[in-house]
């Protein structure tokens, strides 16, 4: 474990979430709707993307965001260690904190985000494991993709309160996950589960929800993979 790396991969995780909220704000609307212009609050108007710290000077600032990104990154660092696999996930970690909190204000996971994902991570992790020499790592991590995908699609298909970008993102986690390994792909599969069952059982028994309300299950998703790729 190196000092110098995990305090470098909170540097980069913290600096990089802080553009997260603008982006997440504006890209928070229906599907179907362009990119929000103005601020949802005070509709002060909303035009470049590129804005570290609160989305709007009506808003706080991302102290959560920030510390979370931070977290997810030192956690990766002392975990993968100088590895490809965390050149590669570290920037994908700050993506996923956008995804998250896409999901978190609209309930949607926006299809050129998860697109993005699988760019930065299936392409040069695929592309690693053939120049490595490694075919059965690849094979591993479509194969891992396959079964992500297939058990997502099953669940949606008997409309249990996830939509298409839930199960396209779970084969995007699905394909790292694999690449990581078996057992990685296993807790990816079981911890969303872990954290969204007792979540809407405490929002339900605090009426902060009702029977037919929805979670979102990006972050949850997201969540799995970290603890897929540190225990995996
Ligand atoms: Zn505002």
């Amino acid at each position: 474990m190196s000092l110098p790396l995990i305090v470098g991969a909170a540097v980069f995780g913290g600096a990089s979430a802080a553009f997260v909220p603008r982006i997440a704000h504006r890209l928070a609307v229906p599907r179907g709707t362009p990119a929000r212009t103005a601020c949802a609050h005070c509709a002060k108007p909303m035009l470049d993307w590129v804005r570290a710290g609160a989305p709007c000077s009506c808003s706080r600032q991302p102290l959560w965001t920030v510390g979370a990104a931070a977290l997810v990154a030192s956690l990766l660092g002392a975990v993968l260690g100088e590895s490809l696999l965390l050149l590669i996930v570290l920037p994908a970690s700050v993506l996923a904190v956008l995804l998250a909190a896409v999901d978190m204000r609209c309930q949607r996971l926006p299809d050129p985000l998860v697109a993005a994902l699988a760019l930065i991570t299936a392409v040069p992790l695929g592309a690693g494991a053939v120049l490595a020499g490694e075919p059965a790592r690849l094979l591993r991590a479509v194969a891992a993709a396959g079964v992500c995908f297939s058990a997502y699609l099953m669940i949606a298909l008997i409309g249990r309160g996830l939509g298409l970008g839930d199960v396209k993102l779970a084969a995007v986690l699905g394909f790292v996950l694999g690449y990581a390994g078996w057992p990685a792909v296993l807790a990816g599969l079981i911890v969303p589960h872990l954290i969204n069952g007792p979540l809407a059982v405490v929002l339900l028994v605090t009426r902060r929800a009702h029977r037919r309300s929805t979670l979102p299950l990006g972050p949850a998703l997201l969540t799995g993979a970290l603890v897929g790729l540190v225990v995996g």
